[in-house]
């Protein structure tokens, strides 16, 4: 015990009022440290790269048939007034960016700012993000994957052991998401998962792309319904072609999930988010501007 006493004169009040001092800038650092929860959900677009000069002929289409061959890798931050989501989680790890800042190219993908400092710039890090979760396992959307293994992993038990099966898909580098595995999980095995229970945003399998593709839905006060409609298509072109990419999983499962998901943003009046298209990405609010 201090004496306080003993304190009142001299320089022992000096010293007790400077630890008093440090303890308020302590505790109101670490209050501050995280946001306050929003009144209602908010979505967050972050730039996680570009993927440049993929041939068409991959997605079965030709050079002249889409308007840009260029595709877009947004992250997404989704604030509820009862947690956080990460959604998709980019093409480049963190870890890849030197200390120059400069930005990271890996054969067709570059990066021009870590997933961290974008999380930093509202205030949170990736320890503090209540969920995580990708529309599928390709490498384009799973690089900063370990960076959240504290957060709770909601998968589908079909992509997960894809995952850690003994011969990896194609198109992953398991090193980026290898910490998954001892990460808290939910096994989503409903067609339809409530992430926070409110109603307001929702995990929606839609397989095929891969064995467990999913897509998740948001219900917006201000902006309405969107769906983040992960790699469903690449292309805007896609839509109605009847033409899904040369590596598909699953062909005949895909073009079932794309009319089952038309269906569904028709009869909901939901906006559906091409994620890889460059030119609807191009036109988003970025953060740290939110849709809300
Ligand atoms: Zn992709």
């Amino acid at each position: 015990m201090v004496n306080l006493r003993k304190l009142r004169n001299g320089p022992g009040i000096a010293l007790f009022a400077m630890l008093a001092i440090v303890a308020a800038v302590a505790t109101s650092t670490a209050q501050q440290h995280k946001p306050k929860a929003p009144k209602s959900v908010r979505l967050y677009v972050f730039d996680c790269g570009v993927i440049k000069g993929l041939d068409p002929a991959l997605f079965n289409f030709k050079r002249e048939e889409v308007k840009t061959i260029d595709f877009a890798v947004p992250c997404y931050l989704i604030v509820d007034p009862k947690g956080t989501l990460i959604w998709d989680v980019g093409v480049i790890p963190d870890g890849n960016f030197k200390d120059d800042g400069q930005p990271v190219t890996q054969g067709p993908s570059t990066a021009t700012r870590t997933l961290k400092s974008q999380l930093a710039e509202i205030g949170y890090a990736p320890g503090d993000i209540t969920y995580l979760a990708h529309s599928h396992y390709h490498g384009d959307h799973i690089a900063n994957s370990n960076e959240f293994a504290g957060s709770t992993w909601l998968v589908r038990p079909i992509e997960r052991d894809a995952m850690f099966a003994d011969k990896p898909p194609a198109l992953v580098d398991p090193k980026t998401y290898s910490e998954l595995k001892n990460s808290k999980t939910v096994l989503i095995t409903k067609d339809e998962y409530d992430v926070f229970g409110d109603g307001k945003v929702i995990i929606k399998s839609a397989p095929g792309h891969t064995p467990g593709h999913q897509v998740l839905i948001l219900h917006l006060k201000k902006t309405g319904n969107v769906m983040l409609a992960g790699d469903l298509y690449h292309y805007p072109e896609e839509k109605g072609s009847g033409r899904v990419p040369t590596f598909e999983y699953n062909k005949e499962q895909s073009l079932a999930s794309r009319a089952m998901i038309e269906d569904y943003v028709k009869k909901t009046n939901t906006q559906l988010w091409i994620e890889h298209d460059f030119t609807a990405n191009s036109k988003l609010k970025k953060s740290p501007k939110y849709y809300d």
